[in-house]
C-alpha cells in the first residue's frame, strides 16, 4: 500500500539503481544523505559504496521496514535513519546526496541543498524529467526560466541520465531523470534577496523585452517605494550625524525585518495585477531606470535569452544606481 501523496515510486531495477550509484562517484569515505529512502533499495548500494549513510524519511512504516531490512547485517551501525519531513529537518553534514526523492518537493528541497551551510562536494538527485531539463536549461532553450538562471548561479548542473517510468513501481505518470548538482565554491558574491527579487521582475514575462516590463506600473512603483526607502534612511544618517550613527544599528535591524515583509507583499502584488500599479511612479523615476536598462544596452533583451553573466551585470547596473528590489 503505497501512498501517492508522498510520491512513493520505489526504483524496481537493479541495474538502474547500480548506474547511479556509479555515477554518483562515492567514495569509501563519504557521508552520505539519502532523501526519501522507502525500502531501501538504493540505501543498499549506498551502503555497500560508502561509509555511512544518512537516511531522512518521512513515512513511519517506511522507516520500520528500512531497519528490519538492516538489522543483524553489517550495515546496521552505518546507516542512521532520521525519521521526518526533509524540508523541516536540520540537516546533517555530509560529503554528498543522492536520493530518489518525492517529485512534489523537488524546488524547495534543491534550494535547501543549495543553501546548506556546510560544504558537499554533489548532489545526484532524481527529478521529473521537465524539472530536470529546467535545471539544466541554456539561455534560448525552449525550458530555459528563473528556476535554470537561479539555480546555476549557485551549482554546475548536468543532466547524468534519462530514466523511463516503468523503472517505478507504482509507474508515476511522468518520465524521470538524473541530475548531478555541484555547488560552486566559492559561492556567488550576490546578496541571495536581492538576486531573487530581480529575477522575479526579469521573469514576469519571459518573452517580453526588459524595457517593455520595466515600463510595468507594478514594477516602477515596487522599485521607487524600495529606492525612497535607501534614499530616506541614507538622508538621515548623514543629517543627523553622531546621533545617527549611535542607533545605526537599530535602525538597521528595524528595516531588515521591514524589508521583508513589504518584499512578501510586492510579490504578491506583482503577480496579481500585473501592468497595474497604484500609480505613484513619477516619470523622472521611470526615465532613470530607462536609463540603467539603455546603459548596458538591455532595453531590447529578452530575459529567455540572457545568461547568467548578463543577469549578474544587469543587477549590479541598477545597484549602481541605487536601484534594489527588494
Ligand atoms: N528511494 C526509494 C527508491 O528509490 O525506491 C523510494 C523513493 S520514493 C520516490 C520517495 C520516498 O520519499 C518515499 O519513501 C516517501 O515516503 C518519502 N518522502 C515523501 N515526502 C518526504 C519528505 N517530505 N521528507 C522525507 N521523505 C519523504
Amino acid at each position: 500500500s503505497f501512498h501517492k501523496s508522498k510520491g512513493q515510486h520505489i526504483l524496481k531495477n537493479p541495474l538502474l539503481v547500480d548506474s547511479i550509484v556509479q555515477k554518483a562517484g562515492i567514495k569509501s569515505t563519504d557521508v552520505i544523505l539519502e532523501i526519501g529512502p522507502g525500502t531501501g533499495n538504493l540505501t543498499k548500494k549506498l551502503l555497500e559504496a560508502g561509509k555511512e549513510v544518512i537516511a531522512v524519511e518521512l513515512d513511519s512504516r517506511m522507516v520500520l521496514e528500512l531497519q528490519r531490512r538492516f538489522q543483524g547485517t553489517p550495515y546496521s551501525n552505518r546507516l542512521k535513519v532520521i525519521q521526518g519531513d526533509v524540508l523541516k529537518t536540520e540537516l546533517p553534514r555530509f560529503d554528498i546526496c543522492v536520493a530518489n526523492i518525492p517529485y512534489q518537493i523537488s524546488s524547495p528541497l534543491t534550494f535547501k541543498l543549495l543553501f546548506h551551510p556546510t560544504s558537499f562536494r554533489c548532489a545526484v538527485i532524481m527529478y521529473q524529467r521537465e524539472f530536470a531539463m529546467r535545471l539544466v536549461a541554456q539561455p534560448g532553450d525552449n525550458l530555459y526560466c528563473r528556476l535554470s538562471v537561479n539555480t546555476q548561479l549557485y551549482a554546475r548542473v548536468s543532466h547524468l541520465l534519462k530514466v523511463g517510468k516503468n523503472n517505478f513501481r507504482p509507474p508515476p505518470k511522468v518520465d524521470s531523470s538524473v541530475v548531478r548538482i555541484e555547488p560552486r565554491r566559492p559561492g556567488p558574491q550576490v546578496n541571495k534577496k536581492e538576486w531573487d527579487g530581480f529575477l522575479r521582475v526579469c521573469f514576469i514575462r519571459k518573452n517580453k523585452t526588459l524595457g517593455s516590463i520595466f515600463k510595468q506600473k507594478s514594477v516602477l512603483s515596487m522599485l521607487e517605494k524600495n529606492y525612497k526607502t535607501l534614499q530616506a534612511v541614507l538622508a538621515s544618517l548623514q543629517n543627523n550625524g553622531d546621533a545617527a550613527l549611535n542607533t545605526s544599528m537599530d535602525l538597521g535591524d528595524q528595516s531588515m525585518g521591514m524589508e521583508d515583509d513589504d518584499n512578501e507583499m510586492d510579490d504578491d502584488d506583482m503577480e496579481m495585477d500585473e501592468g497595474e500599479g497604484d500609480g505613484e511612479e513619477t516619470s523622472e523615476f521611470k526615465e532613470k531606470v530607462m536609463n540603467v536598462l539603455k546603459e548596458g544596452g538591455f532595453e531590447e533583451k529578452r530575459s529567455s535569452k540572457l545568461s547568467q553573466q548578463e543577469f549578474l551585470y544587469l543587477l549590479s547596473l541598477f545597484n549602481k544606481s541605487g536601484i534594489h528590489f527588494t
